[in-house]
């Protein structure tokens, strides 16, 4: 294998690790003439490469996304900038670990909110009519401490990490505030509510105990 391929052969396997896509033949070929004006091209791979006429020497930088640039400097080449990025793999590698994980869980919160606006409502709904019910106002919110809750007014609002639990839990959770509109309290005669309407809810409970504490 010659100190190329085996650059790219360690990148994928790098790329591969951090899930960040393209390994680095790919991101070259989508990088190369743009990159020539020295302007930073945005592809989807991990690595990119910037040429820069006063750069003095190969440069990397982990931008908050988690993708490396390059930077070739003036009589600089690909092949050296590539070399130079494949010893510096470790180095990567520990800045990624220290700048991916929060961007990443930033997006991944922000889109499975967004899914949990559009999605929870209608289930609530729909469980609250196969019930007799009538919800007057439904929000999905960011709730530190609860799963759910339902107000004096027939108000519900539903925190948005529903959406990340199995079905049959977030069920549960929506019946757990949907019969709180018959009765507003954690009595027994409360709970043989919830127990008909699901009769599952005791391993609803047991999962949250167990596993609730991961989606904070
Ligand atoms: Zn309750």
């Amino acid at each position: 294998m010659s100190a190329a391929s085996q650059i790219r052969a360690d990148c994928a396997i790098l790329c591969s690790v951090q899930q960040l896509g393209l390994p680095f033949g790919e991101a070259e070929a989508a990088a190369r003439g743009p990159a020539e004006a020295g302007h930073p091209v945005a592809v989807a791979g991990a690595f990119y490469f910037v040429r820069h006429k006063r750069a003095r020497r190969y440069l990397l930088r982990v931008d908050h996304d988690g993708r490396v640039r390059v930077t070739i400097p003036r009589g600089g080449s690909r092949r050296e900038a590539e070399a130079f990025a494949g010893r510096s793999l470790k180095w990567i590698a520990r800045q990624r670990a220290r700048v991916t994980p929060p961007v990443l869980a930033l997006d991944e919160r922000r889109a499975l909110r967004r899914r949990a606006e559009i999605e929870l409502p209608p289930r609530l709904l729909t469980l609250a009519e196969a019930h007799g019910l009538t919800v007057p106002k439904v929000s999905v919110r960011n709730q530190r401490t609860r799963w759910g809750s339902c107000g004096r007014d027939g108000h519900i609002c539903l925190n948005w990490r529903l959406i990340a639990m199995p079905e049959s839990v977030r069920d549960y959770i929506l019946i757990h505030e949907l019969m709180h509109l018959r009765r507003l309290d954690h009595s027994p005669a409360y709970w043989r509510l919830v127990a008909a309407a699901c009769p599952d809810y005791r391993e609803a409970r047991a999962w949250l105990r167990e596993n609730g504490a991961s989606l904070r």
